[in-house]
């Protein structure tokens, strides 16, 4: 037998409402039974009550006849004289069987007024014959006296119910009248009837209804009476006792004649009312049944149809589509919310189909990512491998697989208690016993809800070897990079050393032919020089790049007065600017202000940008313009020359390259200028940028910032020179500064006298007219003054002459300058000497320092170069400036010199054969009198960063060879030697 789902839909719907209906109908039918089934025992009652009263009716109707009766023998003469005069005729005639049986009565007393009895008889009417008289109505002093009691009038009577021993009686009491009805009453005429079962039987017999009548005292009386009997004497006239379904009884009580319950009359009655009424009922429920079971059948067809039946198929479709055929569709008509329903289900299942079509594709893809990766990744609880991807056989061996225990070292590497991943990188041996470096991830992972390890271990052997051999390279590189310096140390001091030799000789040559040698001699002569100073350029500007390279380019920041800077580079460029027959214009000079930056460095890059404007500009107009803002400065070199490509413009600040090779032939030029001033410009913190059109022009501009921001150690790099400098202008503030006069109207001699005679203890002024020079002469009385001839307006002469008319300028030393051979007559005038242009600067030296020291003993050096050329070249200079030289080869030799005697200054080479220069300068200082011995070192060597704080400390002065001239040399010694001098005079 099939289970009844309870908790299916439909039968759950159908249980509601057969409860529903059931409900109903109890409902309905206690209704019913409150409203009909109350109305038919209201009416059962009052039927039954009718009866009862009916039954009452017939009893006292009985009484009314007897009494009636006794009224026709009471109102009667032969009664009336019968009592007077008794007599048995009366008796016989009217008193006879037939008289009882006729009336139906079953007694008949005569009483006289006394209350005698003058007739008495009693008669059984069932058995037709006499029977004993009541005794109860033979004594009329008792109770029955009140039969006797009435008015005498005809109206007055007595009647009613009697209880004798025998059973009850109805009795009825007249006065004996005439029967004219007058009296005085002779007597009272009693006429009695038996209520025996006889009677009873009659009277329900014509009642149509079972009367029953029980004597009120019976002592057997039934429940049922003895409850109606206390209902009655509670005041109620009528008891209504249902008996049973069929049978209801009425009860009421007949009172005596003296107002006692005498007798209970009851009627044991069908109930058909109640019957009628329950049937009536049981059909209503039946009806009521019948049309809730059709209806709730109807509702329920119509429910199933429109309802139960759609919800239930679709929850099916639901079910089967959940089970198996994801990705189908439910089928359910309508466009009632259930139809509503089955379309958005659609939906969701359309979405729910698209969302797991990209899961899976998910899926696909990370699985495959995963097992395309050539990581191992395995995932496991600690103990057991749970998961390993195909390239975790690779990576640890094939013999690994899920379910195995997991290799201790690498179960050691979980995440962090917090869950924060860990990265390391380990050894691990495989399951075949080798060993690879690994790199392992673990992560927190939860495995079908239980928490795991997400270990990924990547096999970096490979990567670790390329590593290794990397280093191992860059290691390599950086020796070689080490090789390279070192080798452009080398080259450095094995270019510049014979460089400076040339460049050296052929100013000696220059001086000594020039009043000899024959214009086309000077001329070649010129040529070395100039080509020899271009070589040296072009060897500093590779090892100014090398240096920028290596980051040991040194920047010295220090407030820069744009105006001096600006002048100073086109006092300097004018030359190359004019040889092409260009202009040079300066804009925005006047509100140019201070800058703090390294002003060598912005001089070297201005001077490479307007030189290469003059080089590539013919007929043309340069510009310098300078503009700025609170933080930037900018210079543009504008020139009207023969332009750049762009696409050329883009190479052009790389190292050694130029526009084309055409470009060299006409111009010249190594392609280093734009890079080494891109990269100074970017050193010290700005840039350069070009704008140009192929033949009509170009302009560069250097823009930088205005205070240069300092990179940590700037400063405090140590170098050669740095310190000792500081020593040397401390000690130059307690000298007497010689201040000199410089007027020339050729502005390159205003730059270059300051310049190359520059000293620690002399100060330049310049005058570029014979007037502005008078005036400064006036104001500043200078200790010397140099004076060139030819000036516009007034001329040198005339400048001479009022020097010397003046007391206050007259003793001025006056060194004169002409290209006129013949000038000599000038020391007439009063000139302390007279030079000739083009001015050799060593005789200018010479010159000076003879005038201003006019006392001056010749000093001695030792000079320590193994270099023949250079040193016999610095040799002949320093005794040409009235130097005691002493020369040595190498270190050895050097300290026998110094053994003799000790100098006033050694001037030392650092790279000597045997003993290098810095482990003689060391033996030196350990000499008596070494210690206090200014020492000048030369050297064509690019110093180590040890080597030159070494040097700082150890030595007076660096001389970069290449960076200076013979002139340069000996300048520097006399200062050097004026300040040791000076420190030892006042220490
Ligand atoms: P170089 O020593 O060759 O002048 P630079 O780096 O200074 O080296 O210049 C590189 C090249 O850039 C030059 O050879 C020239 O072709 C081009 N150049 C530089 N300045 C100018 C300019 N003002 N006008 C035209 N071409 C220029």
């Amino acid at each position: 037998m099939p289970m009844i789902n309870i908790r299916s839909l439909r039968t759950r719907t159908m249980l509601a409402m057969l409860a529903m209906l059931v409900a109903l109908v109890a409902g309905l039918l206690f209704l019913a039974e409150q409203i009909i089934g109350k109305s038919f025992v209201a009416l059962e009652e009052r039927t039954t009550v009718l009866r009862v009263e009916q039954a009452v009716n017939v009893i006292e109707d009985s009484v009314v006849n007897l009494s009636r009766s006794a009224r026709d023998y009471a109102f009667w003469d032969s009664s009336y004289e019968f009592v007077q005069a008794p007599n048995d005729a009366y008796i016989v005639e009217n008193m006879n069987d037939s008289v009882f049986t006729g009336l139906n009565i079953s007694l008949i007393a005569i009483v006289n007024p006394a209350g005698e009895v003058v007739h008495a008889r009693a008669f059984d009417l069932v058995n037709e014959q006499e029977i004993p008289f009541p005794p109860e109505l033979q004594d009329f002093t008792g109770p029955m006296a009140v039969l006797l009691q009435h008015t005498g009038t005809a109206e007055s009577e007595r009647s009613g119910l009697v209880l004798f021993a025998d059973g009850p009686w109805l009795l009825a009491a007249r006065p004996i009248l005439t029967s004219q009805n007058e009296g005085p009453a002779t007597g009272t005429f009693i006429m009695g009837r038996r209520l025996d079962a006889h009677e009873v039987e009659r009277l329900s017999a014509v009642m149509r209804l079972p009367l029953v009548i029980t004597r009120s005292d019976d002592p057997d009386l039934s429940a049922v009476l003895q409850q109606a009997l206390v209902q009655i004497n509670a005041g109620k006239a009528v008891v209504i006792t249902p008996l049973d379904p069929q049978r209801i009884s009425g009860i009421t009580t007949l009172r005596d004649l003296w107002g006692q319950p005498g007798v209970l009359l009851s009627l044991d009655l069908p109930r058909e009312v109640s019957l009628l009424g329950r049937q009536a009922t049981g059909q209503y429920t039946l009806a009521l049944l019948i049309v809730g079971l059709v209806f709730g059948a109807l509702i329920f067809a119509m429910l199933e149809r429109t309802v139960l039946a759609r919800i239930i198929s679709l929850s099916g479709q639901v079910g089967m589509i959940e089970a198996n055929q994801v990705g189908s569709q439910v089928t359910l008509s309508g466009d009632d919310e259930i139809g509503h329903l089955a379309t958005t289900i659609n939906q969701m299942l359309a979405r729910l189909a698209h969302a797991q079509r990209r899961i899976t594709e998910n899926e696909r893809r990370y699985r495959q990512l995963i097992e395309l990766t050539p990581d191992a990744i395995i995932v496991h609880d600690g103990q057991q491998i749970r998961y390993i991807n195909s390239a975790g056989h690779q990576v640890l061996g094939n013999e690994v697989h899920v379910g195995q225990a997991l290799d201790p070292t690498l179960a050691a590497v979980v995440p962090q208690a917090d869950g924060t991943p860990i990265l390391k990188e380990q050894r691990i041996t495989r399951a075949d016993g080798s060993v690879i470096e690994a790199e392992l991830l673990a992560l927190a992972f939860v495995d079908e809800d239980t928490p795991a390890t997400e270990l990924i271990v990547r096999n970096i052997t490979e990567r670790k070897e390329v590593e290794r051999t990397l280093r191992e390279a860059k290691e390599a590189a950086d020796s070689a990079n080490r090789a390279k310096s070192q080798f452009l140390a080398t080259m450095s001091h094995e270019l510049r050393t014979p460089l400076t030799s040339i460049i050296g000789y052929a100013e000696l040559l220059n001086r000594a032919l020039t009043p000899i040698a024959n214009d086309e001699v000077m001329h070649d002569l010129r040529r070395i020089q100039v080509a020899g100073a271009h070589l040296l350029a072009i060897i500093n500007d590779v090892l100014d790049l090398s240096k920028i390279e290596a980051g040991h380019m040194q920047v010295h920041p220090a407030p820069v007065r744009l105006d001096k800077l600006v002048q100073a580079v086109v006092d300097t460029v004018q030359p190359v600017i004019v040889r092409n027959t260009n202009q040079l214009l300066v804009q925005g000079l006047d509100d140019a202000g201070l800058m703090v930056t390294d002003e060598v460095h912005v001089r070297q890059i201005l001077l490479n940008l307007l030189s290469n404007a003059g080089k590539f500009t013919t007929n043309g107009q340069i510009t310098l313009r300078i503009s700025g803002t609170p933080e930037m400065v900018y210079f543009a070199v504008h020139d009207t020359g023969i332009g750049i490509h762009p696409e050329q413009a883009k190479q052009l600040f790389r190292d050694f390259v130029q526009v084309d090779a055409s470009t060299t032939r006409k111009y010249g030029g190594t392609g280093l200028g734009l890079a080494l001033s891109r990269r100074l410009a970017r050193l010290l913190g700005g840039d350069i940028t070009l704008e140009s059109a192929l033949g009509e022009g170009s302009t560069f501009t250097l823009s930088l910032p205005r205070t240069m921001a300092l990179a940590e150690g700037d400063v405090a790099m140590p170098s050669g020179e740095a310190p000792r400098k500081t020593e040397l202008v401390a000690e130059d503030s307690t000298l007497q500064t010689r201040i000199i006069l410089v007027i020339d109207d050729d502005p390159a001699v205003l730059d270059l006298v300051p310049r190359v005679l520059a000293h620690p203890g002399l100060h330049f002024e310049t005058a570029a007219t014979g007037a502005e020079g008078l005036e400064l002469a006036t104001a500043l009385l200078p200790d010397l003054i140099i004076l060139d001839v030819l000036l516009p307006e007034l001329d040198g002469w005339d400048v001479l002459r009022q020097l010397k008319a003046n007391p206050e300028t007259a003793t001025i030393p006056v060194l004169m300058q002409s290209i006129d051979p013949n000038a000599d007559h000038g020391l007439v005038l009063g000139a302390a000497g007279v030079l000739h242009k083009p001015v050799d600067m060593l005789r200018l030296a010479q010159e000076m320092r003879a005038l201003l020291n006019p006392t001056a003993a010749p000093m001695d050096v030792i000079l320590v170069e193994d270099d023949a050329e250079l040193s016999e070249y610095l040799r002949r200079t320093l005794e040409q400036n009235g130097w005691l030289v002493r020369v040595a080869g190498d270190g050895v030799t050097a300290l026998d010199l110094f053994d003799q005697q000790m100098p006033n200054i050694a001037i030392v080479d650092l790279m000597l054969p045997g003993m290098d220069g810095i482990s003689l300068i060391g033996a030196i200082r350990d000499r008596p009198g070494g210690a206090s011995l200014p020492i000048l070192v030369v050297t064509a060597k690019e110093l180590t960063l040890a080597e030159q704080d070494h040097l700082s400390r150890s030595v007076e002065q660096v001389l970069h060879k290449g960076t200076f001239r013979g002139n340069d040399l000996v300048r520097c010694a006399r200062s050097l030697v004026q300040i040791n001098h000076d420190r030892i005079a006042h220490p």
